[in-house]
This record gives C-alpha cells, structure tokens and sequence, in this order.
C-alpha cells in the first residue's frame, strides 16, 4: 500500500523550530503517512531537531529539493558541476541524519526556465554526478527520485520516457523517476499510458491539480492517473503538493509563478488531499476487480 506525503510548504515557508513542529504534528493528526521536507539548502537544515519532531509525531520522512544555475550539474561548467555535486551530496547527509526515506526533485539540472537546449556534454557530466549520488545514497537505504517537470523549469526531463533513458544511463538500483501530475499535464499525452511505460522505474509520484490548488478543482483526469498507479502495481509515495504565495516567499513564489493563490487555509486544503488520493486510489482498484471479473 502507498504511503501517502503531504509537501510542508503546505504549513510553513521556513524551517524554524515552531514550523517543524506544525508541520509534523498537522500533518501526522490528518493521518498522512509522510512529510516531504523542501530542502533548497540541505545545511540549514535543522536535522537532529527534525528527527526527533517526526519522531514524536509518528510520521516519515522524504525530502526534495531542485538545483539553481549556481550548482546546475548539466551546465556543463565544471566548477558549477562541483557545486552541485556537494549540495546533492549535503542532501543525502541530511536525508540521511533526519530518517528521510527518499530524495526527490530537480536534481539533474537548475530548477528554471531554460533559453537553450541541454547539451550532450553537460547531461553526460550530470550522469556522472548522479552515479555517485546515488551510490552515497545507496549507502543509507535512500532511493533518488528524479522529477520530471514542464518545459518552463528545466530543459533535461520534461517526459517519463525521458526520465527512464536517464535512469538507464545511470544506471544505479536507488535511482527511479518522479511524476509529478501538474507536470504531466503540460507535457505527456495520457497520464495512464505514461505511468504503465515508466513501469517498474516510478519511484515516487506527486499530486498536483493543473492549477496547483485543490486536487479535483482543476483540470487533470485523475481517475486516468489512479488507473494507471494501480495497474502498474505501484507501491511507492504519492505526495500531495499546493503552493500558495502566501506561504512560499521569494525566490520560489518567483520560480513557480505563483501569481493568485487558490488557497489560505492549509488544513482544509490537506485534509481534503489525502481523503481524495484514498478515494480515487480505492475506485481504480475497483475498476480492475470489475474488469477482470468479465473474464471469469
Ligand atoms: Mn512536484
């Protein structure tokens, strides 16, 4: 059975010590099973102090993050490799240190929009970052995910099939692919035939409605995403992510482009999440019992 995640900036913007402590405790008292940690500096962290608050709340961990142009591993520069080699590795420190179970996100590139195709020699240097990451990770039990996000955030993975080439080229048993369905919205043709062709390399998977808001209120087809999940038989995360402006701050309100927020109540926004992945996870399973009754 999916655990099932809800992203923290559903509560907090920051990660001060009375955020932890809200993020952990709302969001263990909806009855989720995970708590995703936005990382975009894994040294600020405050590891021993999140540990114990999830912990006492009773819920896992996993953590994301995405690059920015200082530490881009498919730029092909090499002191930028560097950079970003050391913030993916301080990530797996943190993860690590906090008992978080996976570390997902835009972790091959900068989490921006790109004015120029990624080259073969900087996506050739971003395997290789990748391999080592992944084999640090490994050390700890922690699986890698990589996100597949819309043509406006990265210019490496913008499909699944995309993402799958690159695990394969990585080539490591830790790595898997991430979707993320506000993404999937923008770039894939069917969410259902997309998730059974990723197959045994989805590893983590995001909820997202096609405006970010409240999951059903939008426009994705998510009795197709939910088919999809269960005919894979996938046993991974599904995280429920939402962004607001007034939770996010700058620089990220700026990179998501979260001009009008759809919401200000956190609570009843992730209480919802979770009753309506459990529903719709339920009636996909369902609807294969049906269809394989006919054949009987
Ligand atoms: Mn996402």
């Amino acid at each position: 059975m999916n655990k099932i995640g809800l992203h923290a900036f559903v509560w907090a913007g920051d990660w001060e010590e009375k955020s932890i402590l809200r993020a952990a405790n709302n969001t263990a008292d909806l009855g989720y099973d995970i708590l995703e940690i936005p990382s975009l500096k894994p040294t600020a962290l405050k590891v021993d102090f999140t540990r114990k608050a999830l912990e006492q709340a009773n819920i896992g961990a996993t953590m994301s993050l995405g690059l920015d142009q200082d530490t881009d591993i498919s730029s092909g520069d090499p002191e930028k490799t560097k950079r970003g080699e050391q913030r993916l590795m301080q990530a797996v420190a943190a993860a690590r240190d906090m008992g978080s179970t996976h570390i997902c996100g835009i972790l091959y590139s900068a989490f921006q929009k790109y004015f120029v195709p990624p080259s073969k020699a900087g996506i050739e240097r971003a395997v290789d970052v990748l391999k080592r990451v992944c084999e640090e990770a490994e050390r700890s039990d922690i699986t890698i995910g990589l996100e597949v996000v819309n043509r406006y955030e990265t210019n490496v993975l913008n499909t699944g099939a995309q993402a799958v080439e690159l695990c394969k080229r990585i080539g490591a048993a830790n790595v898997k692919v991430h979707l993320d369905t506000y993404h999937m919205n923008i770039e894939e043709a069917d969410f259902e035939r997309t998730i059974l062709e990723v197959g045994d390399y989805l590893g983590y998977v995001h909820m997202g409605e096609s405006h970010r808001g409240y999951l059903g209120s939008g426009s994705i087809d998510f009795p197709s995403v939910f088919r999809g999940l269960a005919k894979a038989n996938y046993q991974g995360p599904i995280t429920f992510e939402s962004f607001s402006s007034t939770i996010t701050g700058q620089p990220l309100t700026g990179i998501l482009a979260v001009w009008r927020n759809l919401w200000d109540d956190g609570e009843d926004l992730s209480k919802h999440a979770i009753e309506f992945i459990q529903t719709h996870r339920k009636a996909a399973y369902e609807t294969m019992s049906i269809r394989s009754s006919f054949d009987l």
